[in-house]
């Protein structure tokens, strides 16, 4: 088997172990080892599909079509571990797996229970998408919740079985705690202490500890956690609060040797690394110049996770372009209401005027007319305008509406009964009933029209891209649509569906079908964000 490392969490959520599991990734990678990260969820949902955007954040989807948790977004921008169905197991998965292999008689009449059957269906799975890629090294596994709670066990049980088969050198336990700061400088670290008593309770030992903490720990402080849990002072480490860009994480523990502790304890031969990418990275954050600002127009404006990997892909855009995007949350509802777009968008608004509007995807009604408003504003303002899945929808409809003429024209989505539903099901997806058979989900290929915009991005005649939409570009309209100036700048291969569109005569308006901010790096911007970011730089600058 290849190497494991189980990352844990203690004392609270949100101390960002997603984003420490991948910064060690990141360093992984640095030293040439091949990464697989995996992500195990407590809940009982199957996937993350069905969950609210508003609860639970953005559904972030993988090539092959999986609807996975939005950590498998982090994974992606801080490493190139492969990211499939497999890389995302839940509670869900492996119970309904389990009863599915009871009904079936797979049993043979046992008992079935938590330990061993649930565990090992946890174990299997973890070892089915470790050896999914042949070239993996070490294997990466983010143990969802925090230990304490209920539904965490069977997963910390499979880890600790898992660690005791393989051996110490070959599996490690890292730990992730808060370390409070109740008085100004005084840090406590007895929450720590009890956290690794937790794992030991489940039979873990962790062997590296990561401490969230204001400052980084002094020697003193890291002695006293070693002497109290067991882990070498040396491998207790800090995740300080920094005041930059969580990007910079992989170097703040490079520094600390986070890597090197690492490679030793699961004795692998220290090699040579190269983080030339980060400190690039780092380097274009800190040399950009002035500020542009990109108004989201969406729904669920209220929780920054809703649309996570569209804000880090903007972040990506400015870092490319050498300009801080300043993102400026603007609920489509909002919109509705007014008859002053001006006022909220333009240059009368209270913070002043917005360079570029993104209009991200979205299910359902409410809030569309608001959107589309902010489409023809951008359209007739010449701002910059970018259309993900919905927002490209928003265009077309805008263009039916404003441009056509057609005051009714919409979404069966939104009005089933329009007389111009220039967005529609296809065909032969009216009369499926179950609405999960009828989703485009993952990736597939569009051919981009040369002399576009889109083209101009991408520089390539294939390029492949994630979906994740039931309704599409209606063909009905293809024609009346093209003669009256809105140009399709990509189809699929077989030309049968739209992929993208955009506006003639303007500075950059595009909408695409599928969601780019799924595969854009700090150190790789996608090139849409990035050609996004520029127009809206650019039309700043030329408005003086
Ligand atoms: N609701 C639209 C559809 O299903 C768009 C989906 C999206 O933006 N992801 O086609």
């Amino acid at each position: 088997m290849n190497k494991v490392i189980f990352v844990s969490g203690g004392v609270c959520s949100s101390l960002g172990k997603g984003v420490a599991a991948s910064s060690l990734g990141a360093l992984l990678e640095g030293r040439g080892l091949n990464v697989c990260m995996i992500k195990c969820d407590p809940y009982l949902n199957v996937d993350a599909g069905t969950m609210s955007p508003y609860q639970h954040g953005e559904v972030y989807v993988t090539d092959d079509g999986a609807e996975t948790d939005l950590d498998l977004g982090n994974y992606a921008r801080f490493t190139s571990s492969p990211l499939s169905r497999s890389n995302s197991i839940t509670t869900g998965q492996v119970y309904e797996a389990v009863i599915r292999k009871e009904r079936e008689g797979r049993y043979l009449g046992r008992c079935v229970q938590v330990i061993p059957h649930i565990t090992d269906e946890i174990k299997n799975r973890i070892l089915y998408a470790a050896h999914e890629d042949d070239d993996t090294d070490i294997v990466i596994v983010e143990i969802g919740g925090t230990v304490g709670d209920i539904e965490s066990i069977p997963f910390l049980e499979a880890a600790r079985q898992l660690i005791h088969e393989a051996g110490r050198s070959n599996a490690l336990s890292v730990h992730l705690t808060l370390i409070p700061e109740v008085a100004a400088g005084e840090l406590k670290t007895k929450p720590t202490q009890h956290s690794v008593k937790a794992m030991q309770e489940q039979g873990i030992q962790p062997d590296l500890l990561i401490c969230r903490a204001p400052v980084i720990l002094d020697e003193a402080t890291r002695q006293k956690i070693a002497l109290f849990t067991n882990i070498d002072p040396d491998a207790v480490f800090t995740s300080y609060n920094i005041d930059t860009t969580i990007y910079e994480l992989p170097l703040v523990f490079f520094e600390q040797k986070l890597d090197l502790v690492a490679l030793k304890k699961m004795r692998i031969e220290s090699r040579h690394t190269d983080l030339t990418c980060w400190y690039t990275m780092m380097e274009k954050f800190k040399a950009r110049k002035g500020t542009v600002r990109i108004g989201i127009v969406g729904k669920y404006m209220d929780l920054h996770d809703a649309y996570q990997s569209v804000y880090e892909a903007l972040f990506h855009g400015g870092l490319e372009t050498g300009v801080v995007v300043e993102l400026v949350k603007i609920d489509a509802g909002r919109l509705e209401e007014s008859d002053n777009l001006d006022g909220i968008l333009g240059p009368d608004a209270p913070e002043g005027r917005i360079d570029g509007i993104l209009v991200p995807g979205g299910f359902g009604q409410r809030g569309t007319k608001g959107m589309v408003k902010a489409s023809a504003w951008a359209r007739i303002h010449k701002i910059p305008y970018f259309g993900i899945c919905l927002g490209m929808q928003i265009m077309v409809i805008d263009w039916g509406r404003n441009v056509l003429g057609w005051g009714d024209a919409d979404s069966t989505e939104f009005d089933p009964s329009t007389k111009h539903p220039v967005i529609s099901l296809l065909d032969e997806q009216v009369d499926v009933r179950n609405y999960g058979g009828t989703m485009r989900l993952g990736k597939s290929a569009s051919r981009v029209e040369p002399g576009t915009q889109l083209f101009a991005s991408y520089q390539r005649d294939f390029i492949y891209e994630r979906h994740r939409h039931r309704y599409e570009f209606s063909n009905t309209y293809r024609t009346i649509m093209i003669e009256s100036g809105l140009r399709i700048s990509a189809l699929t291969p077989d030309k049968s569906l739209v992929e993208a569109v955009e506006w003639p005569d303007h500075p950059w308006g595009v909408g695409v079908q599928f969601h780019p901010e799924f595969t854009s790096k700090p150190t790789a911007a996608g090139p849409l964000f990035r050609d996004f970011i520029a127009a809206a730089r650019d039309g700043k600058l030329a408005q003086g």
